[in-house]
């Protein structure tokens, strides 16, 4: 199968052999034909399998190919992201992609100065990619209409959720025409997703490309245990055995990630830090200099989690675990993307054994555990299994069999191929809100 064969136009055709992509990939190969049959999309795909590209080519060439000239103020498709990072990198792959094609496209996101883009969007924009707030921001000023408005897509809808965005979600539903074109992407899907998916969506066809909630099984994940207090110091000497070059490390709170940048660069390491305390511009300035290998170790919040693309990324580290576990899925799948290979470490101490068992049962697979010498935890983190089960009295050690055997060895948990092991509802839900959304009849001309 080619992009040809999928009905792609020649402007976008080129554009994509100047990009060096040869072959679609599965979500490709599925959404192209049925965005541009004009039909409404729910699909759930992997991060790193190229979904960006397939929604954004076929909304381009509906964009040039179907359609008035986009009159001032207004807007013809608009791609909703949950994070300025995800925005910034959208519109990138999008003006890539449309590098041939007559049409204008922009992207807008708080944290930086309004005025410039109300400037811009006089003129009409034929594809905008947006955060919310700001979106709503510029249409409560009038910088904005949505009557020419023909596609939305959401992407990573179930982020949004999770960053409080339905209510902002719900008032830019309601400005928009009811006849339209609504594709909806997201890593992971939970229910209430789904729910959000019934409301907004007309007669949607299904794509999932990989099975529910399971990482990408190019990623080599395991977990080190080690008391809390040690991670620090656990994180500097497997960097320094492993030889790490470029690694992107989650921490739980901003306080989390600026400690250990301050104690990473008091040793000489080339650190840096993201999280949502920081201007804009600092943060996209640290990821860079990061994607450019000028910043070895980048420590982020899950600010940094979703979406974002850095090419080759060989590691991430899981400072601390996520609280939601949706959240493990999504930092991981910054490694392991395109087809190549990654590694995913955890530090875990015992307090967080639950939110261990939570994203074992979620990925439905036991991590590995590795212990480090010199760093075995003085307060133990319970065994954990993908039922959910947290096995909470150590068990006994047991005597070693004279005869050899593997008697006496510490129990490094079991590899479980995905799927194995019966799915369980997390003992860890995130709280979100659903927005209930107005659903009027919505049928897009044939
Ligand atoms: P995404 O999942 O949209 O973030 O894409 C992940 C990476 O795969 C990006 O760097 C894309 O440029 C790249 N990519 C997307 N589609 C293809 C393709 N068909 N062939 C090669 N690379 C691709």
């Amino acid at each position: 199968m080619t992009f040809a064969t999928l009905g792609l136009i020649e402007p976008l055709l080129r554009s994509l052999e100047t990009l060096g992509y040869q072959t679609p990939t599965p979500v490709q190969a599925q959404a192209i034909p049925a965005v541009l049959a004009g039909r409404d999309l729910m699909a759930a795909a992997q991060t790193g399998t190229g979904k960006t590209a397939g929604f954004a080519l076929p909304l381009l060439q509906l964009l040039a190919m179907e359609g008035p000239k986009v009159a001032a103020n207004s807007v013809r498709a608009l791609i909703l992201v949950p994070t300025r990072e995800l925005a910034e990198q959208v519109h990138e792959a999008v003006r890539q992609y449309a590098e041939n094609l007559p049409l204008r496209t922009y992207a807008v996101y708080g944290g930086v100065s309004i005025n410039p883009q109300m400037m811009k969007l006089r003129s009409g924009v034929d594809l905008l990619v947006a955060t919310p707030g700001r979106l709503l921001d510029l249409f409560r000023q009038n910088a904005l209409k949505f009557n020419q408005l023909q596609t939305l897509v959401l992407d990573e809808a179930d982020r949004m959720l999770d960053l409080g965005f339905s209510e902002e979600l719900a008032n830019i539903y309601k400005a928009l025409p009811k006849k339209r074109q609504t594709l909806l992407f997201s890593a992971t899907f939970s229910d209430d997703i789904r729910l959000l998916a019934g409301q907004m969506l007309n007669d949607p066809l299904s794509i999932e490309v990989s099975p529910r909630n399971v990482a990408a099984n190019t990623v080599k994940q395991w977990i080190v245990t080690v008391d809390k207090k040690r991670k620090p110091e656990l994180f500097v000497h497997l960097m320094r055995k492993g030889k790490w070059k470029q690694v992107l490390v989650f921490a739980k709170t901003r306080n989390g990630v600026d400690a250990l940048v301050e104690k990473l660069q008091g040793l000489g390491i080339n650190a840096d830090g993201i999280h949502g305390d920081k201007p804009q511009a600092t943060r996209q300035r640290a990821l860079d200099r990061f994607k450019l290998s000028e910043v070895q170790i980048l420590v982020a919040t899950d600010v940094a989690a979703r979406g974002l693309d850095i090419e080759d990324l060989p590691l991430v580290v899981n400072f601390d675990l996520p609280i939601v576990a949706e959240d493990y899925i999504h930092r991981i799948g910054r490694t392991g993307r395109a087809g190549s290979t990654g590694e995913a470490i955890s530090l875990v101490c015992a307090d967080e054994v639950n939110l261990l068992s939570a994203i074992e049962m979620l990925t439905r697979q036991t991590l590995k555990r590795q212990n480090e010498p010199d760093f075995e935890p003085e307060h133990r983190v319970p065994d954990t299994d993908a039922s959910g089960q947290v096995i909470k009295k150590p068990k006994k050690p047991k005597k070693p069999k004279a005869s050899g055997g593997g008697g006496g060895k510490r129990n490094l948990g079991k590899w479980v191929d995905s799927g194995e092991a019966a799915p369980a509802e997390p003992s860890i839900k995130p709280v979100r809100k659903v927005p209930v959304f107005n659903t009027g009849p919505r049928k897009r001309k044939p």
